[in-house]
Parts: C-alpha cells; structure tokens; sequence
C-alpha cells in the first residue's frame, strides 16, 4: 500500500509545468505550482520546518500556542501543522486579507484577529503590534515570526532550491519569485546560486510602491507580496534584478493564467509570471526560466476574478479579459 501517515508528510515536491499560452517564445517558462502542497500554498514549506525547529530548540512545548501575524497562507500551513502536532493557532491579519482566505483558518480550527491595513508597522493597531502584544498575553505561546525566522528561507534552500534543480536536470538559468518575507526568493536563490556555481540569475518580482523595488511603502492590492520595511528573511544581496509590477498587470496576468493554462492561481502568481514573461523576452532557447507560483485562485474569487472588483480599479481592459461570469467570449 502507498500511502502518507498525515498530509504533512505531503509537504514539497511539488510539480513544474510549462507554460504555453502566455508565453510564446524559444525559452521554456516552466512554473513550480505550490498550490499542490497539502494547505495549497508555498508556506506550508515554511510551517513545517519553523515549527520542527521550535520544537528542536524547546521554543514550542507541547500543549503551546502558536500566534503569528499572516496574510492566509501561512496560517494554513501553520494550522496544518499543528493539528498533527496538538498546538492551539492564533492568527493576526489585515483586512485587505479576503474573507474567504480568513474563513479557511477558522475551518482548520485556528482563532483569528483582524487589523487595519492602512497604518504603519510601529502602530499599536497594525498585525504586527497585536501578534507581538498577543504572544506576551497568552502563556505558552510562541511566535514564528516569519519575517525573522531563519527557518523560513531555509526551508526554501533545503527543499525549493534541490527540487528545482533536480526537476530541471540543472538547465535552469533564470529562477523568478515574488518577494513577501522573502524566504522562497533568498532561500532557493541561495541554494540555486551555489550548485550552479553563480550562473543561475535570481529575479524579484515586486509590486509598483513595495520598498523591494524602490517605493517607499505606497498601498498595492496584489497580497502576500512587498513590504514596507526590510524583513531580516530577505537576503538583500540575492536578486540581480527586480521587476516592479503594476497590480492591473498583476491581476490580468493572473486571470490569462486562469483562462488561458488553466492555472487558477493567486494574484502573486500572476505578478511573478508578469515579470518572467519579461524575462523570457530577452533570453534565447538554451535558456530556462522558472516561475514560482505560490498559492491557489480559490481565494480571489470575489477579487481578482470578479469583473466588478476589477472594473472598480480600472484594471479590466478589453485585451485582458480572462472568462468571469458575464463575459460573452
Ligand atoms: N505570494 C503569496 C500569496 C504569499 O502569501 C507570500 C508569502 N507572504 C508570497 C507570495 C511571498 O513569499 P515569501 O514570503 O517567501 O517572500
């Protein structure tokens, strides 16, 4: 019989798949679609491995509770991990977060506190403040603090980095990723960098207004991505370029890829492939880009694939239609 003791053993793994339709040029665009992971994203990488290594160091006891400001996936996976494990969740959002992708962490039996988007870090009302005031309220209670955790870009160079490099028997040349904590993009571009003895081109994707390409913080609607401070997690030196990507070419991106590869994915997604299409514009066919897309389109279904959301923002143009419902195509 072949089966797995719990669905985090099913953590990683996770396949590559060429694109086709959007991009049509000699480079193969191959992407590493995260949304096959057990909690459907990327982070359930991370979840496992911050909390195996809390465990290792008795940061986390057992009976403990974990708390930790996250956009949704995370949580899924931290969530995840925990049920196998017996801890309690404690999850701290912004409102921008869906409420659909909120609801999902309640289903897993996490609690969930929800803050105001639009203030600063160092306000007592931002995500951050409230995890940090929660992990002293509650006893027993550990902080992940995945914008801090070496744990997470390791987890990216023990298991992201290998994979890619083993998927694509080493040809690949250009790797790209959006930037949230930074951990996928430091991590496997640590790993990639050093097997392929520094040929392998590190390329951020970043939303227009993110500090990673030069903004200073200006709200974008693209989630999971960019920051306004410089998390620890993200190694600074690791990209040679960054792409900024405007959130209208983020979601038209994203729902081609609904609509043309059949990769119902998230909105980080279609900013990433945004900017590898760019990339591929100017390689040639020796050359292999890969494209991470982190999480599924389950969650953006009153959002980027609605065409009322997107016609509120301007960002449905009669060359990006994707099908939503309503399109006669
Ligand atoms: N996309 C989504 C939807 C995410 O939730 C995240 C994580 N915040 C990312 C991209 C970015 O990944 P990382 O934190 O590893 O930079």
């Amino acid at each position: 019989m072949d089966y797995a003791e719990h669905v985090i053993d099913l953590v990683g793994n996770t396949p590559l798949v060429r694109l086709n339709a959007v991009a049509s040029g000699p480079t193969p665009v191959l992407a590493k679609v995260e949304y096959f992971n057990p909690g459907g994203s990327v982070k359930d990488r991370i979840a496992l491995r911050m909390v195996e290594a809390a465990e290792e160091s008795g940061e986390l006891r057992p009976g403990g509770t974990i708390v930790e400001p996250t956009s949704g996936n995370t949580g899924v996976g931290l969530a995840m991990v925990a049920q196998r494990k017996g801890y309690r969740c404690v999850f701290v959002c912004p409102d921008k977060v869906s409420e659909d992708k909120r609801n999902v962490l309640k289903a897993y039996g996490a609690e969930v506190v929800v803050c105001p988007t639009a203030v600063p870090p160092e306000h007592s009302d931002s995500y951050y403040s409230v995890s940090d005031r929660l992990v002293t309220e509650i006893e027993d209670a550990w902080k992940p603090n995945q914008y801090a955790n070496e744990h997470n870009p390791e987890s990216h160079y023990l298991s992201t980095g290998p994979e890619l490099w083993e998927q694509t028997g080493g040809r690949i040349t250009h790797f790209v990723a959006g930037i949230g904590t930074g951990g996928t993009i430091s991590g496997t571009g640590r790993y990639l960098k050093e097997v392929s003895g520094g040929k392998v081109r590190i390329i951020g994707a970043d939303p227009v207004g993110s500090v990673y390409s030069g903004g200073h913080g200006r709200p974008y609607l693209v989630e999971g991505v960019g920051e306004d401070f410089w998390p620890t997690t993200y190694d600074r030196e690791i990209c040679d370029e960054i792409i900024p990507i405007s959130d209208a070419d983020s979601f038209t991106t994203t729902r081609d890829l609904a609509h043309r590869e059949a990769l119902l994915v998230g909105g980080s997604c279609g900013m990433a492939v945004a900017a590898a299409l760019r990339v591929a514009e100017r390689t040639g066919p020796d050359d292999v880009v890969v494209v991470l897309l982190p999480d599924g389109g389950r969650g953006y279904l009153t959002k980027v694939f609605n065409d009322s959301w997107m016609a509120s923002y301007g960002f449905l143009s009669p060359d990006h239609g994707g099908g939503s419902v309503g399109d006669v195509l």
